[in-house]
């Protein structure tokens, strides 16, 4: 049973947002940043925003060679380079956005790890990577494997231009911003269904033992892989990343944030520590779910890499393990379109949304000022 002041102050606004992760929090952002008289609240069904956002390894991305490659073959060349574009893009949004401080940044640059077999051009890559980043991205850097102490690699590429972020710094850092611009955020608030009607859309979320109705002129959903629960016909497939970081190691021979077996498996430094993360290839079906949880297959494979070529003779102990939960589909695009009237839906991030999100955050701003104001 609502109050009257319950009706009359909370349970509307210009813009609602559902889920507070990056891509929530970046697009009610950049409203308020161009639009400081809309109102703009998230709903967020966790006490924290627990999809992706504050569980991945916050690699500063935009792809490895392989990565790249992979992509250039299956959408081919034109929409791998726009891509491309959209997560670098999106890297500056977010870097102009947060400090360095705020970010948590570490610029130490990203590498692949590659086998022999492995062949790849890298001035092909680069000449094909220059209307994005106007000057050459990789290089080769083999003669550092002996160096940071790796084993079982033939060769290691090289770019400056990838960076590691403190994720929960940055996540905090975002959700302080939009708080200050006045911008809220209601966590526990579930939604479970939306109407839309002559212009007003309701918006029905279940709280802790009632189920409230918001209003709103314009709803956006940002909820990633979850939107594959509420529209299981959507070209949304979940998918589970596990990650474990060991508590600091003495005399760690390497820094930066480092891809192999095809972006399949990343690790990288923090602080003295390692974390790594991936390996879904070595178990697609389980972890596909929106459940949390463990998989000790995929456990075993990293440690096995992590002791074998990564630190080899080096004693180590697990701080923490968790899990995240990703998006994908038969495309690597993000799905970005209006899927009524009123709503707008911006979700499927894949495995590098961190970059994407700034991106997309004032692609769906312009969208839904546009919107309003037409
Ligand atoms: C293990 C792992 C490692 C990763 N590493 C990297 C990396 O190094 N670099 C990189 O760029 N990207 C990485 N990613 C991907 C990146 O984290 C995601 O693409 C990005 O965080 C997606 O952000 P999002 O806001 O769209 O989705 P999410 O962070 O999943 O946020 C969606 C939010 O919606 C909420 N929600 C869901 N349903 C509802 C509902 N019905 N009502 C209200 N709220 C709801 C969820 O609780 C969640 O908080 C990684 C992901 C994982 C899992």
């Amino acid at each position: 049973m609502l109050s009257y002041w319950e009706r009359e102050t909370f349970l509307s606004a210009d813009v609602i947002i559902v889920g507070g992760g990056i891509t929530g929090l970046s697009t009610a952002l950049s409203i308020k940043e161009k639009r400081g008289n809309l109102s703009v609240l998230i709903l967020e069904k966790d006490i924290l925003a627990r999809g992706a956002s504050t569980r991945n390894a916050g690699f500063a991305c935009f792809g490895s060679p392989t990565e790249l490659l992979e992509d250039i073959e299956i959408m081919g060349a034109e929409k791998a380079l726009q891509l491309v574009a959209m997560r670098w893009s999106g890297l500056q949004l977010l870097r102009k956005r947060l400090t360095n401080k705020e970010l948590g940044i570490s610029q130490y640059g990203g590498y692949e790890l590659l086998e022999d077999s492995l062949k790849i051009e890298l001035s092909d890559l680069n000449n094909w990577l220059m209307p994005v980043f106007g000057q050459p991205v990789f290089q080769d850097a083999s003669n550092k494997l002996h160096g940071f102490g790796f084993k079982g690699y033939d060769r290691m590429i090289f770019t400056p231009f990838e960076a590691q972020l403190d994720t929960g710094k940055t996540i905090d850092s975002l959700w302080r911003k939009a708080e200050m611009q006045g911008i809220r955020i209601l966590t526990g608030s579930k939604v479970v269904g939306w109407k839309s009607t002559g212009g007003v859309v309701n918006v029905e979320t279940l709280g802790m033992d009632e189920s409230l109705v918001f209003k709103t002129k314009k709803l956006i959903i940002a909820n990633n892989a979850f939107m594959s629960m509420m529209k299981p016909a959507m070209d949304i497939q979940p998918g589970r990343g596990q990650v474990f970081i060991t508590h600091p190691i003495s005399d760690l021979k390497f820094r930066g944030s480092f891809h192999t077996d095809r972006g399949y498996v990343y690790f990288r430094n923090v602080g003295n520590r390692v974390l790594i993360g991936g390996g879904r290839n070595k178990d697609f079906e389980t972890e596909k779910t929106l459940k949390q949880g463990e998989n000790q297959a995929i456990i075993r494979y990293l440690h096995g890499i992590l002791e074998k070529r990564i630190i080899p003779g080096v004693a180590y102990k697990i701080d923490i393990k968790w899990s995240g939960i990703m998006a994908f589909g038969q495309e690597k695009y993000p799905i970005l379109h209006w899927s009524e009237p009123d709503v707008y839906l911006a979700v499927r991030l894949g495995g590098m949304g961190m970059a994407l999100a700034s991106h997309i955050g004032e692609h769906v701003s312009k969208e839904i000022i546009n919107s309003i104001e037409s």
